[in-house]
C-alpha cells in the first residue's frame, strides 16, 4: 500500500519517491503527496521529474480499485517511466492550499447547521454543501458572521484516526449522509477542530481555522422542500 504521505503532512509540497506501477498515462509511487479525488475533494495536480530531467504535468490524482491505491494521471503515455525508478513529485501548492481552506471551512459551515449533509463539493474557488435542511432556518449574512467568527477564533485543527468498529459504534459520527468514509483501508481518519467539529474525513484540512482567511456564504439555493444547497467564497 502508498505511503500517504499527505496524511503525514498536508503541507508537503515536494516529495521523492520510487515508480511501482505503470498503466499508460497512469503511475503508482511508494509514497505520494497527491491526494486522490474523494469525499467531495478533488484530486491533486501538479508535477513529476524524472532523475534523467523529464518532467510530466499530472492531470489528476484518483484512487484504484484496491483499497489504499492512489493513481497519478500524466500529460502523455511516452513518459518512459519504468518501476523502480526514482522520481521528484512537486503538488500544484496554489489549487491545494485553497482545497485545504476550503475543505476546513466547510466543516465549520458543517458545525453551524446542524441537520443531515446530504452532498458536498470542494473546490479551490467555489464549495457547496448540501443540507436536509427540514425546518432549520438558516441566513446567509448570519452563517457569513458566525463562520468569520469562528476563523478570527483560531481554532486549532487535529488529526487522529478511529478503527471500523468503533465508528460502528457511533454511527452520530458520521454527518454526510451521501459520503461514507472509505472502508477496508485500515483505520479511518478523524478531523478535530478543537470546540467546534469532530468526524470522520479523509480530506486535507489547514492546522488553524485562522488560515482559512475571509469566508462568504454567497448564495442559498433551495433544491426541494427539504434541501438547501450552501455556497461559499474564499475571499
Ligand atoms: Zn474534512
Amino acid at each position: 500500500m502508498v505511503i500517504r504521505a499527505y496524511y503525514d503532512d498536508s503541507y508537503l509540497r515536494h516529495l521523492s519517491g520510487n515508480v511501482t506501477a505503470v498503466d499508460g498515462e497512469w503511475i503508482e509511487l511508494d509514497q505520494t503527496i497527491f491526494y486522490p479525488l474523494g469525499g467531495g475533494q478533488p484530486g491533486d495536480t501538479g508535477t513529476i521529474a524524472s532523475k534523467g530531467g523529464s518532467r510530466f504535468k499530472v492531470l489528476d490524482t484518483r484512487k484504484g480499485e484496491t483499497a489504499g491505491q492512489v493513481r497519478h494521471q500524466l500529460d502523455t503515455v511516452d513518459h518512459g517511466l519504468v518501476p523502480g525508478e526514482t522520481v521528484d513529485t512537486e503538488l500544484d501548492w496554489d489549487r491545494r492550499y485553497k482545497h485545504m481552506r476550503m475543505h476546513t471551512s466547510m466543516h465549520l459551515l458543517g458545525s453551524l447547521i446542524p441537520v443531515p449533509v446530504t452532498g458536498g463539493s470542494v473546490g479551490a474557488d467555489k464549495s457547496r454543501l448540501d443540507f436536509d435542511l427540514g425546518n432549520h432556518q438558516i441566513d446567509k449574512e448570519d452563517l457569513t458572521a458566525r463562520m468569520n467568527a469562528l476563523v478570527a477564533d483560531a481554532h486549532p485543527v487535529a488529526f487522529g484516526t478511529i478503527t471500523e468498529t468503533e465508528l460502528d459504534e457511533r454511527p452520530e459520527l458520521v454527518r454526510t449522509m451521501s459520503v461514507q468514509p472509505p472502508r477496508g483501508a485500515g483505520d479511518i481518519r478523524t478531523v478535530r477542530i478543537e470546540g467546534v467539529d469532530y468526524q470522520p474525513c479523509g480530506g486535507t484540512h489547514v492546522n488553524n481555522t485562522s488560515e482559512i482567511g475571509t469566508v462568504r456564504v454567497s448564495k442559498i439555493e433551495n433544491k426541494g422542500r427539504r434541501n438547501r444547497r450552501v455556497h461559499l467564497l474564499l475571499e
